[in-house]
C-alpha cells in the first residue's frame, strides 16, 4: 500500500468510528443484545430492541435492574445476582448464564457478559453488556449429558436381557462383601444355568434361544424381591442373583422359586432329557465373610453346588452353607 492510500485508509476508518449512525446500525443488528445500565440509579439506559423478538417484552419494558431480575428463573435468581451484583461492586467485568423467561412463559437460556465502566475517580459509572442467546448451545450440553447417562446404563446392562450385566454384578459383589464383612451379616449367591441349552438352539435355532433367556431373565426379576438384590447376565446362558442380607433358607427358598418359575414358562424343549420344557439347573450358597475368605472361593464354591445339581439330574436346586 502506498503512503496516500494508507492516508486514505485511515481517514476512512476515522470518518466511520465517528459516525454515530455506524454504531447504532452495528449494535442494533447484531444477534448479541446490547444494553447500558446506569450505576447510581439502576436503570436502564439502553438495551437493544433485539430483545423484543427474542423475550417478547417490549422494549421500554426494561426500566430497572428490578425488570431483570424479575424475568429470570427462580433458580438461577439469587446466585446470579448475587454474583453480578458482587462483581460489579468490585468492578470486575465478568460473565452469567441464566434463563430468562419469556412473555409467553417460557425461558431462553441467556449469556450475559458484563463490562463495569468506572468514572475517572474509580467508582462505578455504569455496567454495559451483550446477552448472547445460548439455548441451543444448552440444549447440545444437555444432550451429551442425557446421552453420557444413557451410556452409562448401557455399559452396566446386558444388552440381550436387560438384566445387570457381569461388570455391574462384579461391582455389587465387592460392595456387598465388605458390607457384609463389616455388618456380620449373610451374603448369599444363586447361580443357574439352563439344561441342556445346546440342543435347544440346535433344534429351535439361535433367535428362538435368544427369546428364551429374555423370557428366563424376565421371570428372574419377578423373582428377586429386595431393593438390593441384584439379578445378572453371568455368562451366556448362566445367570445370578446376588442377596444381601439374606440367609441360607431365604437363599434356598428363592432359588427354588426362581426354579419352579422358569419350570413354569412352559417353553417347549423337546430335545431335553430332564424335561419337556426349558428348565434351570440351580447351585446356591450362603456366607458370612470375613477378611479372610475370598468372593472367588464362594463363586468356586456356588458352582460346585450348581454340578451336583447337574450330576443328580438338572431341574433342580443345590445348597450350601460356608
Ligand atoms: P447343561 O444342561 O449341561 O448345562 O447343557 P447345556 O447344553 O446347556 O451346556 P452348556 O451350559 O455348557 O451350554 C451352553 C450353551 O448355551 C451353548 C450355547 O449354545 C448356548 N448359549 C450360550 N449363550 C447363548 C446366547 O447368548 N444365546 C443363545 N441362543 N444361546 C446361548
Ligand atoms: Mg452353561
Ligand atoms: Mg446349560
Amino acid at each position: 500500500m502506498t503512503l496516500s492510500a494508507a492516508n486514505e485508509a485511515s481517514a476512512e476508518a476515522d470518518a466511520f468510528a465517528s459516525d454515530p449512525a455506524v454504531y447504532k446500525t452495528l449494535l442494533e443488528s447484531t444477534l448479541a443484545i446490547p444494553w447500558r445500565i446506569d450505576w447510581a440509579t439502576m436503570t436502564f439506559a439502553y438495551i437493544g430492541p433485539q430483545i423484543e423478538p427474542l423475550l417478547g417484552w417490549q422494549r421500554d419494558s426494561w426500566k430497572t435492574i428490578d425488570d431483570w431480575v424479575a424475568r429470570m428463573h427462580p433458580e438461577d435468581r439469587e446466585t446470579v445476582v448475587e454474583f453480578c451484583v458482587s462483581q460489579s461492586m468490585a468492578g470486575v467485568d465478568h460473565e452469567a448464564d441464566y434463563r430468562a423467561l419469556t412473555k409467553d412463559n417460557g425461558y431462553v437460556w441467556i449469556r450475559d457478559v458484563v463490562h463495569v465502566v468506572r468514572k475517572e475517580n474509580g467508582e462505578v459509572d455504569s455496567l454495559i453488556g451483550f446477552m448472547f442467546d445460548i439455548s441451543e448451545r444448552k440444549k447440545t450440553e444437555q444432550e451429551l449429558v442425557d446421552m453420557h447417562k444413557r451410556l452409562e446404563t448401557l455399559s452396566f446392562e446386558d444388552a440381550l436381557t436387560g438384566v445387570s450385566n457381569r461388570r455391574m454384578f462384579d461391582l455389587h459383589l465387592d460392595t456387598e462383601w465388605k458390607a457384609a464383612c463389616r455388618a456380620g451379616q449373610p451374603l448369599s449367591l444363586v447361580l443357574l444355568d439352563l439344561d441342556h441349552f445346546k440342543q435347544f438352539n440346535d433344534n429351535y435355532g439361535h433367535v428362538a434361544g435368544d427369546e428364551c433367556l429374555v423370557e428366563v431373565a424376565e421371570a428372574l426379576k419377578q423373582a428377586g424381591g429386595r431393593p438390593r438384590d441384584v439379578v445378572a447376565r453371568f455368562g451366556g446362558e448362566e445367570f445370578v442373583l446376588l442377596l444381601p442380607e439374606t440367609d441360607w433358607e431365604e437363599a434356598k427358598a428363592l432359588a427354588e422359586r426362581c426354579r419352579s418359575a422358569i419350570a413354569g414358562l412352559k417353553v417347549p424343549h423337546a430335545g431335553s432329557e430332564c424335561s419337556d420344557c426349558v428348565t434351570v439347573s440351580i447351585g446356591a450358597g450362603t456366607i458370612v465373610p470375613t477378611d479372610t475368605d475370598h468372593p472367588r472361593d464362594f463363586i468356586r464354591a456356588v458352582d460346585d453346588m450348581l454340578y451336583l445339581a447337574k450330576q443328580d439330574g438338572r431341574n433342580r436346586v443345590m445348597a450350601t452353607r460356608l
